[in-house]
Formats: C-alpha cells, structure tokens, sequence
C-alpha cells in the first residue's frame, strides 16, 4: 500500500515514519511528478498552513491533489493539514482544498497555551494522547461530519467520508491508533 506525503515544508517525516513501522510505503510528494504512479492514501502534515498553500500552488500541486480528494482518496490531514481541507478559516477569506465542511480558527488555543498535551477518548474506544501546537480549532462543523475525538466538549479530530483530521498531531505521540484508523480505510 502505497500512501503519499505531502513534504512541502512541516512535520512530514514523522508521519513517514509512522505510515512504515505500520508496514505501509510511504513516498514523499514535492512536485507533480510524484503524483504519476498510481497510490493509496494521502497525508497532508501539519505545519504552516499559509505557506503549504502558497507551495502548492506555486509547484502546480494543488488542483491535481484537490481532483484526487474529492475524487474519493483516502485523506488525513492534521493541524495545517486540518485547515488546508477545512471548507473556510475563520476571519479569513482564504480557502484551500475546502473539501472538509468545518470552519477552523488559526492559532486558536492562545498564545500561552500555543503547545499543550492532552488525552481523550477516540470514538469511545482507546484514550489517545494529543499533543496541540499552535494548533486550529474547530468552531462549527457541518451536519456530514463526524466527531472522532472531543476535548472539553469541541471536536479535535473529524470525519467526513473520505477525509479524516486532526487539530493535534498523532504523529508526534508513540500511540498509533489514528494512523491505524486512516489506513484501514487505504486498501
Ligand atoms: N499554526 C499553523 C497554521 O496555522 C498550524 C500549526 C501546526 O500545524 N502545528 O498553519
């Protein structure tokens, strides 16, 4: 199975490293070329969202990635990956992939509290660790998107049909639980 990760710029080889040891081959995507051979699933890193969306463009990667999404590939974004696929931003008209019917708000946990760790039940089911840095949130959600975790009562990771993500990052946590998830869906 192979899964593409988007390496632009951000935390790329932690979800590489994760997609490997979960016997999955990982491959990175840097310019159109990459998208050629045939694969599985896509990863989307955190980041900075506004400079992922300025490269994707620039490289000629974002209309070719956004076909693939809304053509059904399975997708996990987290953090900048949440906003690249979030529908809008709030008090911000940008839009990036907007395949995702949430509105998320940069750097939204404050200054003081730009990086925190947390735990939280994913789907009723195994507590998982989160770790939050400089991390989005999630301020209003449409009627096609499931909840997957939920921390202090706002939805922290999500899912609407093919595209599942995170405010946090899992790929930082030793725990697999939501890569495993993502790729049960990749076959
Ligand atoms: N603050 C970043 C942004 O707005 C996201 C942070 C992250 O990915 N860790 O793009």
């Amino acid at each position: 199975m192979r899964i593409g990760v988007l390496a632009l710029q951000g935390a790329f080889i932690e979800h590489e490293r994760r997609v490997a040891e979960l016997g999955a081959t990982p491959f990175e995507i840097r310019e159109r070329r990459d998208l050629e051979a045939p694969f599985d699933g896509l990863i989307l890193p955190g980041g900075e969202s506004t400079v992922q969306g300025k490269l994707l463009r620039e490289l000629g990667l974002f209309e070719p990635v956004r076909e693939k999404i809304v053509a059904g590939l399975p997708t996990f974004g987290t953090c900048a990956g949440l906003i690249l696929l979030a529908k809008a931003i709030k008090d911000d008209p940008t839009v990036h992939f907007g395949v995702l019917d949430v509105t998320v708000e940069r750097n939204s946990y404050g200054r003081q509290l730009g990086s925190f760790h947390a735990d939280a039940p994913l789907m009723n089911g195994p507590v998982i660790p989160l770790s939050f840095i400089r991390a989005p949130k999630i301020t209003a959600l449409g009627d096609k998107v499931e909840t997957l975790v939920v921390l202090n009562g706002t939805p922290v990771a999500v899912r609407q049909d093919n595209v599942i993500a995170a405010a946090f990052h899992p790929e930082l946590d030793a725990d697999t639980n939501l890569h495993r998830l993502f790729l049960s869906r990749c076959d």
